[in-house]
This record gives structure tokens, sequence and C-alpha cells, in this order.
């Protein structure tokens, strides 16, 4: 249950500063920001000063689980912030812990600064983490099947939810789904093939699309469908420009 969650009450009320440190650092006494390369948790007369405390998160993984995207993902796209979202307690204490030690073992290269991991329920209160038109890519890998038909609402996409990422994405922003379950991604393409805001991708763009063959293989559990020689289904969608009326 989220009973013990906290939520900020709006996106500029999110102080992302303890989840990406090394964007928040200042030299002493100097007016710039020091570089991310510079590792924060040196003490080289640094010290932590907000310099920007909203919008800085431009990539969401959706339950991340154990953070194999994230890992992947963070030396990539290194101009971008990217927030994996998890429920479980344990797996997100333990990715923080995975990314913390990725940090002090590339110490000074300033790697693994841009990801982190927050534990949140995403079915709920996004728009209360994110501003409008902030995100540029949502994954969401191998989210959990909740087959039963009683249990459709539980199910981490719907057409309520589907408005709700529309509103957190940018226009030409990307939502990125891949199961191994046939009918979860019939679901999932169903809910955004069925909204104004979303277009699907083609098979072309998919093949351009290089996160694409990333969360094929970059999670834990793409990884495991892969051992199991499982069939791993993909679905993208592109967020449309807002209707004028
Ligand atoms: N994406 C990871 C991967 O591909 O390895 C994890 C997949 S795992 C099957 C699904 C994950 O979603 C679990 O770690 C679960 O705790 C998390 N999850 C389920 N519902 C969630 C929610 N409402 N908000 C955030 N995370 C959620």
């Amino acid at each position: 249950s989220d009973h013990q969650l906290d939520y900020p009450v709006s996106p500029d009320q999110m102080d992302w500063s303890p989840y990406y440190p090394a964007y928040f650092a200042r030299t002493r006494g100097l007016p710039e920001p020091i570089d991310i390369t510079t590792d924060p948790n040196e003490d080289m007369g640094a010290e932590a000063v907000a310099l920007k405390k909203t919008g800085i998160v431009d990539i969401v993984d959706i339950g991340c689980g154990f953070g194999g995207l994230l890992v992947e993902l963070g030396p990539k796209f290194s101009n971008s912030v990217i927030l994996g979202m998890e429920i479980r307690t344990s797996v997100t204490n333990y990715v923080t812990e995975r990314i913390h030690a990725l940090r002090i073992q590339h110490k000074g290269q300033g790697l693994y600064q841009n990801i982190s991991v927050i534990r949140a329920n995403a079915m709920k209160f996004l728009p209360n983490f994110f501003q409008k038109g902030q995100l540029a890519k949502m994954f969401f890998c191998f989210p959990d099947p909740h087959f039963k038909a009683r249990k459709h609402k539980a199910r981490i996409i719907s057409s309520t939810l589907a408005s709700e990422y529309a509103y957190v994405l940018k226009p030409g922003g990307i939502v990125y789904t891949i199961t191994d379950v046939e009918d979860l991604h019939m679901w999932m393409a169903e809910h955004f093939n069925g909204h104004e805001l979303f277009e699907r991708l083609t098979p072309e763009e998919l093949a351009e699309d290089e996160c694409v063959a990333i969360m094929a293989t970059a999670t834990e559990e793409g990884k495991k469908v892969e051992r199991n020689k499982g069939e791993k289904f993909t679905a993208c969608f592109r967020r449309l420009p807002d209707p004028e009326w």
C-alpha cells in the first residue's frame, strides 16, 4: 500500500538534489555550478546548492525493478537526467545502493550521476512529480501483467493513465513498452492507439531508435525472458501536439 509514500504537493516542491547531487553542487565562492565530472562525494570545497530544483528529469523508467535499464541508459544519454520509479522498498534500496556504488567506482568520470531511483507508485500522482510536457521518454518494461479481468484497474496502462502520461510527456516524446505477455501487449497497444494524443511508431521508426533494442536486453526481466527463450512484444507511441481548438 502507499500509505507511507511521500509525494510532493506539486513538481516545484520536489527537491531532486538528494537524487542527483552532482547537478546541485557549486564550488564554494564560484558562481558557476561545478562540472558533473567532479565527484560530489569528495570534499573539494563543493557545497550543495539547489541551482534549479525542478524539471531536471527528462527520462522515466516506470517500475524499474533492479535498475538494469537505468544503468545502461545513463552513460548513453549523458545529457539526460533519468529516474526509475519503483514501488517496492527493498528493490528501491537495492537500486539506490547499486547507483551509489557505480558513482564511486567511476569517481572523477561523472558517470552515473544522471541516474537515480525513487520509491513511488507510478500509477498515482505522476503530475505531482513532473510538470506538463517535462518528459522526453517514458519506459514500461515488462510491467506486471495482472492477468485477471477484474484486476484490469491494476494495470499500469489504461485510458486514464494514458492521459496522465500524455500530460507529463512533451509533444514528440516517446512511450516505450515491452512485455512477454501477449495479452498485456495488446492491452497496452489498444489503450495508446485509441488515445488522441498518441500515435504508434512504425516498424521503420522502431528499427532506428536505439532505445528499442536497449530495453529488450538491458532489464533484468528482459534477460530472464531471453534465458527462457520467451517472445518479447514491443510497441512505442509518440506524444502528438495538443489539438488546436
Ligand atoms: N522493468 C523491470 C525489468 O524489466 O526488469 C522490472 C519488471 S517487474 C516484472 C515489474 C516491476 O514494477 C516490479 O519491480 C514492481 O515492483 C514494479 N511496480 C509494479 N507496480 C508499480 C507501480 N504502481 N509503481 C511503481 N512500480 C511498480
